[in-house]
């Protein structure tokens, strides 16, 4: 009986017999994912990267619900209880940005819902992109921004008419998480350096006890050095030269700021992803906003979009497909004429995404082509 499952597994060139339960498993297997559209541009790019996810082979079930304004209209409510309890099912979301009204209107659904399932870490990787002209090639770094305070606990009030004030949580919990979180990633991922980034000459308590945390947690890191920068320096360090800087961990407001920074050193916002994530859950954006300006007119890149869903490809244990889409992103980039107007290209967003799709086929051929040493594939998957 096992030399004939032995002898079926061989003839269909499994490693071993049980792998073919495997594969089977995997084949049927689908992942429910719940999907936050958004507005703006939001519909445009979670549309073109559903369709590249979907063209990967992996199941999807998705359970795609809407919020912020357009949710209102149908719910009556800007995160309905339908969003809450399909994330308390899946415990991953895919999300599109969602518009927030400027100066009023209702609070920020993007931290609503980070505080809300307590997603404290944002992380950005900023990496180039090959290709891309920008002022600087290889940047390789990683914004770790801390996401549930700071100034966006939303605690603003009128003091005396004419007098505002906005205020600025920072926590010893929070703010040991968020360093740990930091020197976590760069140990697990062989990186050499964290700087914190601060402003404890001016807010000598809030900041300075932001700060008083993360020299604590470095210290359990010897292996890991440790530096602190300035939020303002930081600005001008970036800028003069990133490639001083690994990971970067910070509080809220400056991590906002030096992630669109950070995007515009490496070719826009259209190109840098992000994931929220906490213990029970994690939800995947990218860094820019809905982009009103270009809403409905097929112009959005929806690389920041699909760089964050290779996020959630290795959050949820797809790292070869997450690699697959990579390939083909790249083989993408080499051609201008493929890309997006916002990176010099001539396509509109869903024809960037036939373009992504088309080259995965070819990246599968190039994989049969791998024994023969044409395969092109590289081993890095986000
Ligand atoms: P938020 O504060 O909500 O993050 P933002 O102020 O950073 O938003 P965005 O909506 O991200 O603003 O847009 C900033 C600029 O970048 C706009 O001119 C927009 O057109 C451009 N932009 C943002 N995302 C993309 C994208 N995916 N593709 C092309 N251009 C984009």
């Amino acid at each position: 009986m096992f030399g004939e499952r032995k002898r079926k597994a061989r003839r269909a060139k499994l490693a071993h017999p049980d792998e073919g339960v495997r594969v089977y498993a995997k084949f049927f297997m689908s992942h429910k994912i719940t999907l936050i559209p958004g507005d703006g541009i939001g519909s445009e790019v979670s549309q073109a990267v559903v369709r590249i996810l979907e063209a990967t082979g992996l199941k999807f079930e998705w359970e795609t619900v809407q919020a912020g304004a357009e949710a209102y209209e149908k719910y009556h409510e800007y995160i309905p209880k339908e969003l809450t309890e399909s994330i308390e099912r899946t415990h991953v979301g895919l999300k599109g940005p969602i518009t927030t009204p400027v100066g009023g209107g209702f609070a920020s659904i993007n931290v609503q819902l980070r505080k809300q399932f307590e997603l404290y870490a944002n992380f950005r990787p900023v990496r180039n992109l090959p290709h891309i002209p920008t002022r600087y090639p290889d940047v390789d770094l990683v914004i770790v921004r801390e996401n549930t305070e700071g100034l966006y606990s939303g605690l603003e009030h009128e003091v005396v008419p004419g007098v505002v004030e906005s205020l600025k949580i920072i926590t010893e919990k929070a703010s040991t998480r968020i360093s740990r979180f930091a020197f976590e990633y760069a140990r697990n991922n062989q990186r050499k350096k964290v700087h914190a980034v601060h402003k404890a000459n001016i807010m000598k308590l809030s900041d300075g006890l932001f700060l008083r945390c993360s020299r604590k947690v470095s210290k359990e890191y010897p292996e890991i050095t440790y530096g602190e920068h300035i939020v303002d320096n930081a600005c001008m360090q970036l800028v003069m030269n990133p490639y001083q800087y690994d990971v970067m961990v910070m509080e809220n407001l400056y991590g906002d700021i030096l992630s669109d920074l950070c995007a515009g050193l490496v070719g826009g916002l259209g190109l840098v992803p992000s994931a929220n994530l906490g213990d029970g859950c994690a939800i995947f954006e990218a860094v820019h906003g809905s982009a009103p300006d270009i809403a409905g007119k097929n112009l959005a890149n929806p690389t920041a979009l699909l760089r964050s869903a290779l996020l959630m490809l290795r959050h949820i244990g797809e790292p070869a497909a997450a690699l697959k889409i990579r390939n083909a992103l790249e083989m993408v980039y080499r051609d201008r004429d493929k890309l997006t107007k916002d990176v010099g290209g001539k396509a509109g967003t869903s024809q960037f995404a036939d373009s992504v799709i088309e080259a995965m086929g070819a990246e599968s051929l190039a994989d049969a082509g791998a024994t023969t040493g044409k395969g092109t594939s590289s081993t890095r998957a986000d």
